[in-house]
């Protein structure tokens, strides 16, 4: 399958070939159309999957469909949260990158940078605004920022967002902005806590390869041996020589068993 089947702008397409991809990887094959059509998505995918891309893409064609040229300042119509400041870089390099083509703005808010340039740059206007939560509840709490137009939601990273206790922010955050809207959250991993989240904000969402709850890898086959603690060094060392095993990766709990093991 080809990006041109997706239903991409040929602006868009222009920007891809720029950027030399060939064929959109698995989650961009799923997701693209569904966004497209103004569909909420969940999407489990991790860093390297082209998940960036993924909502970039389709976010640049949505808001390219309603753009007026003409408004002044320019409005906040998509929202990206993000759990840190190098992945709002990333996000808004990406946003940039396959944009290249378009008239949209698009800035980031995000914390340990200087609070009066992102002042002027929201007074400024801006059509996208890629953001970590903290900063931009502080700009919500001095009035900084008009968050009434956003059409579009991407929570990115969402897993990582809860992990780091984010969880209040993003509740606060989207309190304050149109019921109506699309959303999108994509999560490396799918556990209860997500479930919960995207349950709260999604309306019927498409799902997009989600992953499943702490699943071992296919390759690698796990086993328990059921022994004596004085015997669990010598089965150790029983396995290694009699697998002939090269290269062995042994968890333990403490420091203390790691040095003596390692002696041993
Ligand atoms: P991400 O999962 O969004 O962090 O993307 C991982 C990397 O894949 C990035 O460096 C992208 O530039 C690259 N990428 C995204 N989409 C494609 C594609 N369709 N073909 C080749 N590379 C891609």
């Amino acid at each position: 399958m080809s990006f041109q089947a997706l239903g991409l702008s040929s602006q868009l397409l222009n920007a891809i070939s720029d950027q030399g991809y060939t064929t959109p990887t698995p989650v961009q094959k799923q997701a693209i159309p569904h966004i497209l059509a103004g569909k909420d998505v969940l999407a489990g995918a991790q860093t390297g999957t082209g998940k960036t891309a993924g909502f970039t893409l389709p976010l640049l064609q949505r808001l390219m469909e309603n753009h007026d040229p003409h408004q002044k300042p320019r409005r906040i119509r998509a929202l990206v949260l993000v759990p840190t400041r190098e992945l709002a870089a990333q996000v808004l390099e990406s946003i940039k990158t396959y944009g290249a083509h378009l008239p949209l703005i698009a800035e980031m808010i995000v914390g340990g940078a200087s609070i009066n340039m992102q002042i002027r740059q929201l007074r400024h206007g801006c059509d996208i605004v890629v953001a970590t939560t903290g900063r931009l509840c502080d700009h919500m709490n001095e009035r900084n920022i008009n968050l009434s137009n956003v059409e579009m939601l991407v929570l990115d990273e969402a897993d990582r967002m809860l992990d780091m206790g984010f969880l209040p922010d993003i509740r606060r955050i989207i309190g304050n902005l149109p019921k109506k809207r699309q959303n999108l959250l994509f999560s490396a991993t799918y556990s209860a806590p997500i479930k919960a989240l995207a349950n709260q904000i999604l309306q019927n969402p498409i799902l997009v390869e989600v992953a499943k709850p702490n699943v071992t890898a296919d390759t690698i086959s796990e086993m328990v041996y059921g022994i004596a603690r004085e015997n669990k060094r010598a089965l150790l060392s029983y396995l290694i020589g009699s697998n002939n095993w090269q290269q062995v990766l042994v968890f333990v709990r403490t420091k203390h068993g790691a040095d003596r093991l390692e002696k041993q």
